[in-house]
């Protein structure tokens, strides 16, 4: 459906384009048409002013032949008429009609006052009929008399007519008329513009109108249309000025030419024969009364007009060509869409497909792409991301800062691969332990950016939380145990070695433990170690770690403490312990500790050589009593 579209867009686009050429081409074509117009209005008129003058020139001289207007007076007005007087008339002027014969001009006709033929010179015989119900030119002669020519249909011929009032004394005596049929006016046309050929097409009402039968013999229906006749005895053969006149009167019989007729106004069209261009250009004649009589018709070559057909058709062929192309560049641009649309889709399948998180930026952080599981985890929408620079939003390079150069685009950079444990935030600003795969993005030999897969740790970072928890604490207490006070107390003895301060170590023990557990449980023993574990913690300093090294064996590491300070702190722990009594359900159990302090020293080399000395103070503490503090 969408291609059966696409298709009737570019036969459209083609049909416009066409359109517009063809418009072109009908203007171009318009202005040698017109041209041809003008010149067979130009020419026609010339013609008929040919013969006008002619004629001015002969009834000029006919009005000063002295006698002549008197003895034409006389004939005309003769009642009844007289034989001899027109004999005598016809004998005297027959050389004037020899000469205007010779003029191509072929009818001679006087006619009296009233209308009515007096001498036909081309037709000696027929005289007497009355004209003014079939002329009109001699009932306008009548009204108005003065000269005038034009196409006229009579009795005996069909033609153009010059018209003459004979005047003697002022007084109107009769007229006189010639006529020249077309074939004359044709070879006329021919002489002032060479190379064309014209056609009369009389109007077959006008013939038909008068009811004259015998005019009709050479008269045979137009090709052209069926209400124009043409003298067929007249007419110019197909071989003439070398034109191909069948072939181009075909042609013009295909137009809407009875349209054209009605409108009785000059007009011309474009016609092609065998690539090569010709006008045909008519020209409506009127007769007297103003009734369309008929056409010329002017056929010629027009070699521009082939030259407009050709650049017509190149310019369709041409435009043809580039709307294909053009087609099939779209067509191909949106077959390439549709490839990326349908990979972009298959990536995000593949995308939401997988659990974890993948997204792909540029060399800056900025991001390219995403999937589903990247917001997930982060906790962000797709269009935050696509918006932001991912490593500005995400990426906690270190604990405390984002602002340190990133380790992945560093790799990518360099066009290495990176895999590691990152840090990213997420939208509600908590961290979110990630192992982070990330390659570099290669496009056109080109590093781009980096591709990166991230997964979730959080359990497997809580877990190692956990085990290490449990690596370092003592479970009934809560307390570092014996390896994680080892690790506060050697780091504590290098600090205290590099920073030069005074630092303390305490290890306690309780008195006679055994006996608290032989009398009341070991349970109970466990409630006393709980409870010491509490109130030692309530003495000391933040910066003071209390572990449990082991049984009921506790060390307490005081940092930044001198000996004075720590006696007093231990003293502090072994008051504060005999004066509170555990208190284990129901039963209250006194106890006491006894304590060994040793200030930590430069030439401690270990933890071990500390504890020692804690341990031997701790000893003497037993040995000299119990419940005492003694600095070793
Ligand atoms: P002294 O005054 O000489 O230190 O006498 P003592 O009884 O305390 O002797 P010692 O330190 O040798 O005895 C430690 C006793 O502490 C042995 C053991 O039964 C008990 N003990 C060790 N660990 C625990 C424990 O986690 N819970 C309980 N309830 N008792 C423990
Ligand atoms: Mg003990
Ligand atoms: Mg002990």
């Amino acid at each position: 459906m969408r291609r059966i579209s696409y298709i009737l867009v570019l036969v459209g686009l083609y049909a416009g384009v066409a359109l517009f050429l063809h418009h072109i081409r009908q203007d171009k074509e318009q202005q040698y048409l017109d041209h041809a117009a003008t010149l067979l209005s130009t020419t026609y008129t010339a013609s008929l002013e040919r013969y006008a003058l002619a004629m001015d020139t002969f009834h000029s001289s006919m009005s000063q032949q002295p006698g002549l207007m008197a003895l034409l007076n006389a004939g005309l007005n003769e009642r009844p008429p007289n034989a001899f007087m027109r004999d005598q008339i016809h004998a005297r002027l027959l050389p004037r009609y020899r000469y205007l014969q010779s003029r191509g001009i072929e009818q001679w006709q006087l006619h009296r006052r009233d209308g009515s033929s007096y001498l036909r010179f081309h037709a000696p015989g027929t005289h007497d009929d009355d004209l003014l119900p079939v002329r009109p030119s001699l009932r306008q002669l009548h009204e108005n008399p003065r000269p005038s020519y034009g196409f006229e249909v009579g009795r005996l011929f069909i033609g153009f007519r010059f018209i003459y009032p004979l005047i003697e004394q002022g007084e109107l005596v009769g007229s006189m008329e010639t006529g020249v049929s077309f074939d004359h006016i044709r070879r006329t046309l021919d002489d002032l513009a060479p190379g064309q050929v014209f056609m009369f097409l009389l109007h077959r009402e006008t013939v038909e109108s008068i009811g004259f039968d015998h005019l009709r013999d050479h008269l045979s229906a137009s090709q052209l249309s069926h209400n124009f006749l043409i003298d067929h005895l007249h007419q110019a053969s197909p071989e003439q000025q070398g034109l191909p006149l069948p072939a181009l009167l075909e042609q013009l019989a295909s137009y809407p030419l009875d349209t054209r007729f009605k409108q009785g106004q000059p007009f011309s069209l474009p016609l092609y024969h065998q690539s090569l261009g010709y006008s045909a250009a008519f020209m409506p004649v009127y007769s007297f009364d103003q009734h369309l009589s008929g056409y010329i018709l002017a056929l010629h070559p027009e070699p521009p007009l082939t030259g407009i057909q050709w650049e017509y058709y190149t310019g369709l062929v041409i435009s043809l060509v580039v709307i294909l192309l053009l087609g099939w560049l779209v067509l191909s641009l949106h077959h390439q869409r549709q490839r990326f649309w349908s990979q972009q889709q298959r990536l995000d399948a593949i995308g939401r497909a997988v659990g974890e998180g993948i997204y792909v930026t540029d060399l800056n952080g900025h991001t390219l792409f995403v999937n589903e599981a990247a917001c997930r985890m982060t906790g962000y929408n797709a269009d935050r991301l696509y918006a932001s620079n991912l490593h500005t939003l995400l990426h906690i390079h270190s604990p405390s800062t984002t602002a340190a150069p990133c380790p992945m685009l560093q790799a990518a950079r360099t066009g290495t691969a990176y895999e590691g444990d990152e840090l990213f935030r997420t939208r509600t600003g908590q961290e979110l332990p990630v192992v982070v795969t990330s390659l570099p993005l290669i496009e056109q030999d080109e590093i781009t950016g980096t591709v990166s897969v991230f997964r979730d740790i959080s359990e497997r970072k809580e877990n190692e939380r956990k085990l290490e928890e449990l690596a370092t604490t003592d479970p009934l207490t809560g307390l570092p145990n014996r390896r994680a006070f080892l690790q506060y107390l050697q780091e504590e003895i290098r600090l205290s070695k590099r920073l030069g301060h005074e630092s303390a170590l305490m290890m306690v023990d309780f008195d006679h433990f055994k006996a608290i557990n032989d009398r009341y449980g070991h349970q109970a023993g466990d409630d006393v170690l709980q409870h010491f574990a509490r109130e030692a913690t309530a003495c000391l300093r933040e910066t003071d770690r209390l572990g449990r090294l082991g049984g009921e064996e506790f060390a307490i590491l005081l940092p930044g403490t001198d000996p004075q300070g720590a006696h007093h702190l231990a003293e502090r722990v072994r008051q504060r312990l005999e004066q509170h009594p555990t208190h284990s359900g129901q039963t209250q159990i006194p106890m006491t500790l006894s304590i060994g302090l040793t200030p930590l020293q430069a030439q401690d080399e270990d933890a071990s050589t500390a504890l020692n000395r804690a341990d031997k103070a701790l000893y003497r503490a037993k040995s000299t009593g119990r419940n005492r503090v003694e600095i070793g």
